[in-house]
């Protein structure tokens, strides 16, 4: 059976993956990544020692890491979530948090606080709920 995509003997290749052939030198341990058509891996590659080299330096073009200096949160409640959430778009939003997208960051982070937002109005409603109940087993 040949499925679209993957050649006659694509799942039996995806299956047989074979382990990168790279041994280390200093350690004589294998590199445990999966392996190319070559038999090495895309860092053990001869191949692919240019891009590689060129990942490496764009990495190196990463935003650094930021250290915030926000005093540590419990989060408990959805409404915790809200407030982590509102400070983390607050902090993008003025530059604060340098993000490579902040309008897809805080897009990102609004979907999930109208989600906390939605999840705290039913946990309101189902409170409502079961007081209205617990009242009721009592008369
Ligand atoms: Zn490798």
């Amino acid at each position: 059976m040949d499925v679209e995509g993957i050649g006659p003997n694509g799942i039996l290749n995806l299956i047989m993956q074979t382990q990168c052939k790279f041994i280390n030198s200093r350690s004589g341990e294998r590199c445990n990544a999966f392996a190319l058509e070559s038999g090495f891996c895309f860092s053990h590659d001869p191949e692919t020692r240019k891009e590689k080299a060129e990942a490496v330096s764009k990495g190196g073009f990463a935003p650094k890491k930021i250290k915030l200096n926000l005093s540590p949160v419990k989060i408990t409640t959805t409404d915790d979530v809200v407030n982590v959430l509102e400070e983390i778009i607050n902090l993008v939003r003025d530059g604060n948090l340098p993000c490579s997208n902040p309008a897809n960051t805080i897009g990102f982070l609004c979907s999930h606080i109208l989600k906390a937002i939605e999840l705290s109005k039913l946990e309101q409603k189902v409170s409502i709920i079961e007081d209205i109940i617990s009242e009721r087993k009592n008369i």
